[in-house]
């Protein structure tokens, strides 16, 4: 009953962003748990179970994870981009808190991965070059109200902002009304970034100003870079541009 459990960021696309750590860790596993697509992008090995779920069953496929490494399994747990930025690090986490009394004995190892908005703020220059946050826009695990707090407090206080799951089939009018709020706080020509499918073949970057942003650039595959009063463009002729925020602030 040698049981163990590694949550396992896999990074914004290809493998190669993979972590030596996180690929090691893959390979070593009789079993993958995970969302679909994730687990898809894994080379199959012989022996290695994969049990696929929706990204939305996201305790249950931890609940799921913990049993299966309890009965002795080396047992893996995939996401995206990192584990532990609204992903399966924390489901895991609360499935041992709230789970049996034996779950507590159970290794848990997190391996951490690429997160997308570093890897969107590596593709054109250094946006999170000084003090930043991240706010998931979904409000299917906290109200909507407590997202707009979050969203005006950060404005205020200068924070550029990573938006996660900005959009979705059954959320659409969020990120306008995020946009909207903003706008209220931040100059329209506050600069603000797209970046879609970032370091997968379908990439698309749009840097664009908040006066001029438009939620239809965005679907579930986006991440959103709001600028700080500080953030700025640096046209460079032939080459794309570069988007900075600098190390200092103003007194
Ligand atoms: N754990 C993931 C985030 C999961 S939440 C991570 O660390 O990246 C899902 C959201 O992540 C998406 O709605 C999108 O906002 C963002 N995202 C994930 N992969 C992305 C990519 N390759 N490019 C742009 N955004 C991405």
């Amino acid at each position: 009953m040698n049981g163990r459990l590694a949550v396992i960021g896999l990074g914004p696309g290809p493998l190669d962003l993979l972590t030596a750590e996180a690929r090691a860790a893959v390979e070593q596993a009789d079993a993958l748990f995970g969302y679909g697509p994730y687990v898809d992008r894994l080379p199959v090995r012989d022996g290695q179970a994969r049990h696929v779920s929706d990204n939305r069953a996201e305790l249950s496929r931890a609940q799921a994870a913990l049993m299966a490494a309890e009965a002795g399994a080396c047992v893996a747990v995939v996401s995206g981009g990192d584990p532990g930025v609204f992903a399966m690090a924390a489901a895991v986490c609360e499935a041992v808190e709230h789970g049996p009394e034996s779950w507590l004995n159970i290794a848990v190892t997190v391996h951490p991965g690429i997160t997308a908005m570093l890897a969107l703020a590596a593709r054109i220059g250094a946006p999170l070059g000084h003090d930043f946050c991240a706010i998931s826009l979904s409000d299917n695990l906290k109200p909507w109200p407590l997202v707009e707090r979050r969203l005006r407090a950060a404005a205020e206080a200068g924070f550029v902002m990573a938006l996660y799951n900005p959009i979705s089939r059954a959320r659409p009018w969020q990120l306008g009304a995020a946009f909207d709020l903003l706008r209220g706080v931040l100059a329209a020509e506050t600069v603000v970034v797209f970046g879609r499918a970032v370091a997968r073949e379908d990439e698309r970057i749009d840097i664009t100003t908040l006066g001029a942003a438009d939620p239809a650039r965005a679907d579930m595959a986006t991440c959103i870079l709001i600028g700080s009063a500080e953030t700025r463009i640096v046209q460079r002729g032939a080459l794309s541009p570069l988007v900075y925020t600098p190390r200092s602030a103003p007194a």
